[in-house]
């Protein structure tokens, strides 16, 4: 029993040993990636329902790893947030959106993901009023992305952050609404321009009324305070015709177009313009 004891002390003092050993190989490896451009952002257009024009595009980032191939961001977001990888992962994102946004058309928006660590990161502002100045982006078309997880941890310097952005004269859009702590306080207590319902309800809402009328009413209120609503995760001809009988703005989906490379919506923007 002593000796198990000893054994048993030895592996709890080894484990913490081994998580932040984890912890640094990951972000090295994060870190490693940002340096060797491994990073880059596919496109996804939000499309007007009124008139079928994109009103926006978000920015989603993948890593291009050796030798995993593409890998989604779920795959090293959580990771990234949890070493703090993601400030200057973020840093790169924001960069690469403006860079990219000067080369379409100005009447488009681009969205932008932020994790609520970079809401923490004392340079974010800064971050993204010189990528505006870099690429001379007006600063209403950028629309930051948060989630309502972002929202959860409420701090002064989360709200400064908040607040900052909108004072720089972007949009703040809530992300992923209804898919997981939903709290009325966050809309209640934050001007947001965007209101994103999550793929889940806009995919439950299907032929169930009194879901539907649940919609209807958010569409209704957000409408009532000047918030834009996007249906998120529009994949069918069915979902298209919800999402405008219950009064959504936009929608974002498969049925219109998956994240496409930058150069791919670019051609895409420039035979639109040509006709
Ligand atoms: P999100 O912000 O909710 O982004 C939408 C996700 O839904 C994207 O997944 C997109 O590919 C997917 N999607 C779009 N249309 C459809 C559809 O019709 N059906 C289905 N089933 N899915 C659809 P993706 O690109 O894998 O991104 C996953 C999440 O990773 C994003 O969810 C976002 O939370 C996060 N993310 C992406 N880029 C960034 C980033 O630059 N920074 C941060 N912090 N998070 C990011
Ligand atoms: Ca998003
Ligand atoms: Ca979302
Ligand atoms: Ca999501």
């Amino acid at each position: 029993a002593k000796a198990e004891g000893r054994g048993t002390h030895r592996a709890s003092t080894a484990e913490p040993d081994a998580k932040v050993n984890r912890a640094r190989d990951v972000k090295f490896a994060l870190n490693n990636a940002l340096n060797l451009d491994e990073f880059y952002l596919d496109y996804q257009p939000i499309i007007r329902l009124a008139s079928g024009e994109i009103s926006a595009v978000e920015a989603l980032v993948r890593w291009k790893h050796p030798q995993y191939g593409i890998l989604a961001p779920d795959l090293f977001i959580p990771e990234a947030e949890h070493s703090g990888a993601i400030i200057p992962i973020g840093r790169y994102v924001i960069a690469a959106a403006c860079a990219f946004a000067a080369t379409i058309p100005a009447a488009i928006a681009v969205a932008i993901n932020v994790s609520a660590v970079q809401l923490h990161d004392a340079s974010l502002l800064e971050t993204i009023a010189t990528c505006l100045a870099t690429h001379g982006i007006a600063p209403a078309r950028l629309e930051f992305e948060l989630t309502e997880t972002a929202m959860l941890d409420i701090t002064p310097q989360t709200v400064a952050a908040l607040e900052g952005i909108k004072a720089l004269g972007c949009g703040l859009s809530l992300d992923d609404f209804g898919a997981g702590y939903s709290s009325i306080a966050t809309l209640f207590y934050f001007q947001f321009d965007r209101l994103k319902i999550d793929r889940s309800l806009i995919r439950d809402a299907i032929g169930e009324s009194r879901r539907r009328i649940i919609l209807r009413n958010i569409t209704r209120m957000a409408r009532d305070i000047g918030i834009i609503v996007t249906g998120e995760g529009a994949e069918t001809e069915q979902h298209r015709t919800a999402l405008i009988e219950l009064g959504f703005d936009d929608a974002q989906g498969n049925l219109f177009s998956p994240p496409l490379p930058a150069a791919e919506l670019q051609r895409q923007l420039r035979e639109v313009a040509w006709g």
